[in-house]
């Protein structure tokens, strides 16, 4: 058959090992994952009474334009309800995005190691791939200013960075800003962004008036704790909406996504509690890293990436037998590191118990890099 040739050299994503698995394979009663960065604290209660609300119109399709959570959104961000699209997940926006601006001759440029889905959703249009490495976690901005050339259609940022954790401030995000070409779309995947607490965080959505080639992605998938329900948005000018919106199919987001997303993002006393359980959470990682002499990076998401230098399967095989699930760096770019989800105080706890375990297990086969 006439496959696109790109499809032939891709592989389907590999799903994090499922709790299920674990407990058969290794007899495990109790197993705590720390592999998605999804919220340990589940959802705002409010989503259950809503969803609950919705009945058994099954057989209805959704509505379209998600015109209630549209309303909600948009006042919540404080921007014109035409300067959002909504995705099923923001994987599909990234999908809708690539879609429409990537084909064989143009080019596309990101971070590495970054967000897997920017790559390969390039690869199958056919786009080159420039991936510009991170310095100290970092986005090298410089080194993405100069990968761009006349055959530039996107640019990927995505902040804090998956799976660093580290973030673009103010002046980095202007300084590049300023210096891309008005006909390359920037795209800020802020993923995480309701976890930032840094000061000199820019707010992004603000921004989009001074800057109509941009365009910022969230999600309900991270804290809002909805990521079994798909729903993503983007925010960008109205032309830039207006163009994305012939790729996106009609009904990509579902009823149940919609109603509780809308819930969802009526309750921020609920994402407050969240982030502030994560910054505390986050705390017990540093600590731990400190007394070990471990590095890391500080992160501003909900998620950290810790260096044992050792095979990260190693530590990835060595808590996964003792009931965590963690992301192994080897998939990530860093195959001496994993990247832990910040759980519950109590997870976090027992996951940092095993950690020690392992470092006093393995302290002799430590190898330098
Ligand atoms: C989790 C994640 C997403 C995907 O979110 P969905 O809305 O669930 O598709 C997108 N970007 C980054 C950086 C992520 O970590």
């Amino acid at each position: 058959m006439k496959w696109k040739e790109a499809i032939l050299t891709l592989k389907p994503y590999q799903p994090g090992k499922s709790i299920q698995d674990v407990k058969k394979q290794y007899g495990l009663e109790h197993i705590t994952k720390l592999a998605s960065n999804e919220n340990p604290f589940g959802c705002s209660p409010e989503v259950q009474e809503a969803v609950a609300a919705v009945g058994d119109s099954f057989a209805l399709y959704p509505d379209g334009y998600a015109a209630k959570l549209r309303t909600g959104v948009a006042d919540h961000l404080n921007v014109k309800e035409t300067q959002l699209i909504f995705g099923n997940g923001s994987d599909e926006l990234i999908q809708i995005i690539s879609r429409s601006l990537l084909s064989p001759g143009t080019n596309t440029v990101m971070a590495t190691p970054t967000f897997p889905q920017y790559r390969h959703n390039a690869v199958i249009e056919g786009a080159e791939v420039r991936e510009v490495p991170l310095v100290a976690g970092s986005h090298d901005l410089a080194g993405m200013l100069d990968a761009i050339d006349q055959n530039t259609a996107v640019v990927w940022l995505c902040t804090p960075n998956n799976p660093s954790g580290k973030y673009i401030n103010n002046r980095e995000l202007a300084g590049f800003l300023d210096n891309v070409p008005n006909d390359v779309l920037v795209v800020l995947d802020e993923a995480y962004y309701e976890y930032v607490e840094a000061a000199d965080h820019p707010d992004t959505i603000s921004w989009l008036n001074n800057y109509p080639n941009l365009i910022v992605l969230r999600t309900f998938s991270k804290i809002y704790g909805l990521a079994s329900l798909r729903v993503g948005y983007g925010a960008a000018g109205e032309d830039i909406i207006q163009k994305l919106e012939p790729a996106r199919e009609p009904f990509n987001v579902n009823t149940l996504g919609q109603v509780a997303a809308l819930a969802a993002i009526s309750d921020q006393a609920f994402v407050e509690k969240a982030k502030k359980a994560n910054r505390e959470g986050l705390n017990q990682y540093y600590d731990f890293c400190r007394e070990e002499g471990l590095d890391y990076y500080e992160s501003q998401g909900n998620f950290i990436l810790i260096d044992f230098k050792v095979d990260s399967n190693l530590v990835f095989q060595f808590l996964l037998e003792r009931g965590y699930i963690v992301r192994s760096g080897s998939q990530l770019g860093f195959p001496t590191s994993v990247r832990v989800t910040v759980g519950s105080k109590e997870q976090n706890a027992g996951i940092i118990e095993l950690m020690k375990e392992f470092l006093k297990v393995n302290r002799q086969q430590r190898v330098e890099l």
